[in-house]
């Protein structure tokens, strides 16, 4: 699905040296690489505040630990989803109030976060899926109306941009009131490990979460807060100064490799191509088709049979999982949800990709509806 060697062995000598540095200098925990890859990446996106730590669930938590909910407050999530989103709500003992999302952009809808909130809703939280951001002025709308904040799980969406109605464009992640990443080896900017980072327009929430993020502590030794310990290493900060650079490229390569996807199989009847909304820019994390859920996972085994991989995001509706049983709450019937889990596949998608590699996957897709 993706070709981390590689993209490697294009930047070796640049991260090498890297990490090499960072080795020499023995400064393994809050080394200069990290305040300066945190600088650069707010540059680079143009959000005021990024603060760096362990991973995107992390990233998750400490963003909604700096919004003071209180027991029980509920948190409306996309069914489908990863998991991690729903998976911090429960365990900060808040309710996931689960919605169902667009059929088009797989992403949350407005008029369903509308249908949710009551009194007791605190929270929203639009997953960025597969690339492209969700319709957020509505639900940004909403919320500001309601005095109900909005994270946004960019995860999947580092540098796409989104555009409102009256032109003004934001990046992924600087939307709502904190926007969270992760840096996970597989996403589109990724380290050699685990590492995420949580965005914001706001001095004051930058500060909180730096401040949950080192134990709670706003001094040495004073604690004024319950935290936690959540921190990118230097060396994964020294790589990602490396990849940043490269940002840009990698996300043209996803973007011309869905291009000519598209072109391969836009005329394939069986097929639905992914669906790009005008509102939002699309990085193709993944590239996923809709196909009929009776040839789905034949489908995928015929592509294994010609060394094609393929992967099912997400096989199940989130409040299906075992562990979300009786867990929060369940808004609407989730039919969207229910349908693209039997869908839904994934064709390999990464900045290495080849037009014969390509136009090689395409053409055995077509040849399996043929
Ligand atoms: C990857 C991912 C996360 C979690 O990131 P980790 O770094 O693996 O903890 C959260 N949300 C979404 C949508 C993701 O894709």
């Amino acid at each position: 699905m993706v070709d981390l060697r590689n993209q490697y062995l294009k930047s070796k000598a640049a991260i090498d040296t890297a990490i090499q540095d960072c080795i020499d200098s023995t400064a393994f925990i809050k080394g200069p690489q990290v305040a300066s890859f945190e600088k650069q990446l707010a540059t680079n996106l143009n959000i005021p505040y990024v603060v760096s730590c362990a991973n995107g669930t992390d990233a998750l938590q400490l963003a909604m630990m700096a919004l003071d909910l209180k027991p029980n407050d509920e948190v409306i999530v996309p069914a489908f989803t990863y998991v991690a989103t729903a998976e911090v709500v429960a365990l900060l003992g808040l309710k996931p109030v689960i919605i169902d999302v667009d059929p088009r952009t797989f992403t949350i809808d407005q008029h369903l976060v509308a249908e949710a909130i009551t009194p007791k809703t605190r929270l929203v939280v639009p997953v960025h899926l597969f690339g492209q951001c969700a319709d957020m002025e509505g639900i940004l709308q909403l919320c500001n109306d309601q005095d109900i904040a909005v994270i946004e799980d960019a995860a999947q969406a580092i540098g796409a941009t989104y555009t409102f109605r009256d032109g003004r464009v934001k990046t992924a992640g600087a939307l709502g009131d904190l926007g969270t990443t992760s840096f996970f080896p597989s996403k589109n900017l990724g380290c050699f490990g685990d590492g995420g980072a949580v965005f914001t327009n706001s001095e004051q929430l930058a500060e909180k979460v730096k401040m949950i993020a080192n134990h709670g502590q706003s001094r040495k030794y004073s604690h004024d807060t319950i935290g936690v310990n959540s921190r990118l290493d230097s060396i994964q900060a020294a790589i990602l100064i490396e990849k940043l650079k490269q940002l840009t490229t990698y996300t043209y390569n996803r973007q011309r490799v869905a291009d000519l996807y598209d072109e391969a199989l836009k005329n394939c009847d069986a097929i639905e191509i992914p669906y790009r909304a005008s509102h939002s820019t699309h990085v193709f994390h993944q590239y996923t088709l809709k196909v009929p859920a009776d040839r789905r996972d034949d489908l995928k085994a015929y592509l294994s049979q010609k060394k094609i991989p393929s992967m099912i995001y997400y096989p199940m509706p989130l409040n299906n999982q075992k562990a979300y049983q009786g867990i929060g709450r369940v808004v609407g019937n989730l039919k969207v949800t229910q349908d693209l889990c039997q869908r839904v596949i994934s064709l390999p998608m990464h900045t290495e990709l080849s037009d014969a590699q390509v136009a090689y996957i395409a053409e055995s897709v077509i040849d399996y509806f043929a």
